[in-house]
C-alpha cells in the first residue's frame, strides 16, 4: 500500500481517538484574580486535548519516516470504518469554521470584527443611545479586543473546540474561556483610565441591541450567562497588587515543539514494532 495513504488513515484514526479521550476529560473551573491570567490559563486548556493527538501524529510522521514506499501492508475495510466519525467531525468542524467568517458585522449593536483584518462595528443608534463616558468605554474595551486580534482567536477557539465535538466538557472550556476574555478586556479598558462604571453602563445598554454572539467576533457584551458576574466585576476595584509572571510564549511553543520532536524520534525507533501488529487487528497484512 502506498506510504501517505496508510499515514492518512492511521492518522485519522489514532488521531481522532486520543482527541476524543482526552476531550472528554472534565473541565476544571481555575479562577484566578487577575482575568489576564486566568484568559491565558483557560487558551491553554482550550488546547491542552489537541497535544497528546499531535503527539500521535508525529510519532506516525517519525514512523513514515523509516518505511519504504509503499509499506509492505494492505488494510482491510474496517480502518476505513473505524476512520469515518473523526472525518465526519473534521469536516463539521471545517464547515462551521467556513461559515462563521461569512456572517455579516451588521448583526451586532458593537462588536470588533474581522479574522484577519480587525475593526470595530458599532451600531450607529447605539452609538447616539450611550453617553460620552459610556461609549469611550464601549470602545476602550473594543480597542483592547482589537490589540490582541481576539475575532481570529476566537474563530481559532471555535475550530478546537469543534473538533472536539460532541463533549460538552469542550464546549464548557470554551464559555469559560470567552468570559475570562472579556473579563481581562474590561480590565485593560479600566487600566488606560475607563471608569468600570461607565463600561458597566454601556454592557448593559448595548445588550437591547445585542443579538445571537456566536461567531468569530468578539462582542461588547460576550456570553449572556456570565454578564451579572461580569457587571459585578466591573463595579469592583481592580486588583492592585502586581500581575504574577506567566511562563514566556516562546517557552510553551518551544516545550511543545522538544514535545513533538521526541515523538517524531520514537515512532522512527519504533513505531513499526506497533503499527504491524494494529495492521493486523484491522483486518488487514
Ligand atoms: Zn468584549
Amino acid at each position: 500500500m502506498e506510504r501517505e495513504s496508510l499515514l492518512t488513515l492511521l492518522m485519522l484514526m489514532l488521531g481522532g481517538m486520543v482527541l476524543q479521550i482526552f476531550a472528554a476529560w472534565p473541565h476544571r473551573r481555575v479562577v484566578l484574580s487577575w482575568a489576564r491570567q486566568l484568559e491565558r490559563r483557560r487558551w491553554l486548556a482550550l488546547w491542552a486535548p489537541i497535544v497528546p493527538a499531535l503527539c500521535v501524529v508525529a510519532w506516525l510522521c517519525g514512523w513514515a519516516l523509516s518505511q519504504p514506499d509503499p509499506v509492505p501492508y494492505h488494510v482491510d475495510r474496517l480502518i476505513f470504518i473505524l476512520c469515518v466519525p473523526f472525518v465526519a467531525i473534521g469536516l463539521r468542524a471545517l464547515f462551521r469554521a467556513i461559515w462563521s467568517l461569512w456572517r455579516s458585522p451588521v448583526d451586532y449593536a458593537i462588536a470588533t470584527v474581522g479574522v484577519l483584518r480587525p475593526r470595530v462595528v458599532i451600531a450607529p443608534a447605539l452609538a447616539e443611545a450611550l453617553d460620552r463616558r459610556a461609549y469611550e468605554a464601549a470602545m476602550a474595551h473594543e480597542n483592547a479586543h482589537l490589540r490582541h486580534r481576539d475575532p481570529l482567536r476566537i474563530w481559532l477557539a471555535q475550530f478546537v473546540t469543534d473538533l472536539q465535538w460532541p463533549w460538552r466538557s469542550a464546549q464548557r472550556r470554551y464559555s469559560s474561556w470567552l468570559a475570562a476574555l472579556e473579563n481581562a478586556r474590561d480590565d485593560e479598558a479600566r487600566a488606560s483610565g475607563i471608569d468600570g462604571a461607565d463600561l458597566a453602563a454601556a454592557v448593559l445598554g448595548s445588550l437591547r441591541f445585542q443579538m445571537a454572539n456566536s461567531g468569530a467576533h468578539a462582542t461588547l457584551t460576550g456570553e449572556t450567562p456570565s454578564l451579572p458576574a461580569r457587571i459585578e466585576r466591573l463595579l469592583r476595584p481592580l486588583p492592585e497588587s502586581s500581575q504574577p509572571r506567566e511562563m514566556p510564549w516562546s517557552v510553551v511553543v518551544g516545550s511543545l515543539c522538544l514535545v513533538l520532536l521526541l515523538a517524531l524520534g520514537l515512532g522512527a525507533a519504533w513505531g513499526a514494532r506497533l503499527i504491524a501488529p494494529l495492521v493486523a487487528l484491522g483486518g488487514g497484512y
